[in-house]
């Protein structure tokens, strides 16, 4: 399809969609970002009364669309509890995908996304490289949480504390698997996702180990590319078409049960956007076979095999762990109980909730390289909730959210172990 005429038809569907809002601003209590600013133009009414003239906007001042368009972490907090049912995330892709057709994307996006992301083979080289040299540029600083920050004054770092590049990333760990079903009969395609590869290789091994344990036959083709959530966040529907083409190319035809992935973000990007945005007559139904087949991982376990909770022995003090639902698997998904059953699954840890448990963290992807002191200050409330639980772990099913709250707690000079809760299954698979 002509990008003219893939742009027409956004417009049109863009111009359907926005008329379902009825402007009755019950999107402002639950908008983390509005939150924060106050401003009509952050929350998802203002942002759609703009798209309402989308048009016209573009041609006046299209780089204050693009500046309000931005801002916003696609968290889908407004979408899930919009009284109308108005899909707020599918109109803010739609959207920056049409302005960024417009306008071209910025040489740093451009850099990033097609001369780096959508070669996926080339993206490995570079992020390898960049663990091998990194402490020359960065230092640890809380061994507890697992984050380094710059060792000399950053304009890219700043003063974040960050997860650095893991040393061996899991590609070189597992390059690729291909196991018979055991004892479950199940087969599952297993999605690494960007994060889990290169800064959570941990993450990836425990699932793997797990789904073994369970007797699952795993699929894990190499070569695997990024799901394409960076490219559709700045509007480059190219890349991420390019990227959704090579992961269909890796995954075949689906010849197992299931396609399962520890990323709360990969996971929705599958299951939901790419049957949203792929139109390509060619692929349409591909697409849609393996999004129907997607599911999460503590969804996955908890749906085929019995996850009990299990109490500590007498004389075991249990640690306390608390959890933070990432919107991409609670608002996006429905999946909040799973997550929670793997952890109380295992006796060493006591599960406390801590308040508004299901409250963005703040990262939203570019938002928080764009706009760091407003996701800051976001990550700050997740931050003091946790602290005021006290516990020695906080749980997450995303790693991007994994990395949000990493910064926070360790500026914050606090010692609390930040997992996932695949992980802390793993360990109660191998408790003495
Ligand atoms: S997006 Fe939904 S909640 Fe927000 S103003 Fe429109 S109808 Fe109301
Ligand atoms: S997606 Fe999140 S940040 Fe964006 S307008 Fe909706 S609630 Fe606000």
């Amino acid at each position: 399809m002509s990008d003219m005429k893939r742009l027409a038809n956004l417009m049109k569907e863009l111009e359907d969609q926005l008329t379902v809002c009825m402007k009755c601003g019950m999107c402002q209590s639950v908008c983390p970002l509005f939150e924060q600013t106050g401003r009509e133009a952050d929350v998802a009414r203002g942002k759609l009364a703009l798209l309402d003239g989308l048009g016209r906007e573009m041609f006046d001042d299209p780089k204050g669309v693009s500046e309000r368009l931005s801002r916003c972490l696609l968290c889908g907090s407004c979408a899930a509890n919009c009284p109308s049912g108005v899909n707020v995330l599918e109109i803010f892709m739609k959207a920056r995908a049409i302005l960024a057709g417009y306008m071209g994307l910025s040489p740093v996006k451009r850099a990033v996304l097609r001369g780096m992301l959508s070669h996926p083979g080339f993206f490995d080289r570079v992020t390898e490289w960049g663990s091998k040299f990194q402490d020359v540029f960065t230092k640890p600083v809380n061994d507890m949480v697992g984050t380094s920050c710059a060792r000399y004054m950053s304009p890219l770092i700043g003063d974040r504390h960050f997860r650095p590049l893991a040393k061996t990333p899991f590609h070189k760990i597992l390059p690729e698997k291909n196991t018979e079903p055991g004892a479950s009969g199940i087969k599952a395609a297993f999605f690494v996702g960007c994060l889990l590869d290169k800064l959570f290789p941990n993450v990836a091994e425990a699932a793997v180990k797990v789904l073994d344990h369970h007797g699952v036959g795993v699929f894990m083709p190499s070569g695997q590319a990024c799901c394409g959530i960076p490219a559709v966040s700045s509007g480059d529907a190219k890349t991420f078409e390019k990227l959704v083409r090579h992961n269909l190319e890796r995954f075949g035809d689906g010849s197992y049960d299931y396609l399962i992935t520890a990323c709360a973000t990969c996971t929705a990007t599958i299951k939901e956007v790419w049957p949203m945005l792929i139109r390509d007559a060619d692929i349409r139904d591909h697409v849609k076979a393996l999004a129907d087949k997607t599911l999460d991982i503590n969804q996955f376990l908890v749906r085929n095999f019995k996850i009990s909770p299990a109490m500590p022995g007498p004389g075991h003090d249990a640690a306390v762990v608390t959890y933070h639902d990432p919107c991409h698997l609670k608002k996006s998904l429905g999946v909040s109980a799973e997550p929670r059953a793997l952890i109380q699954a295992n006796p060493a840890y006591e599960l406390k909730e801590m308040a508004e448990a299901d409250w963005c963290c703040g990262l939203g992807g570019s938002f928080n390289l764009q706009y760091y002191e407003t996701s800051a200050r976001i990550g700050r409330k997740k931050r003091d909730n946790i602290r005021a639980i006290d516990p020695a772990v906080v749980a997450t099913g995303c790693p991007a959210c994994m990395i949000q709250i990493s910064d926070m707690l360790s500026r914050a000079g606090d010692r609390i172990a930040v997992k996932h809760p695949v992980e802390i299954y793993a360990e109660s698979l191998y408790l003495s």
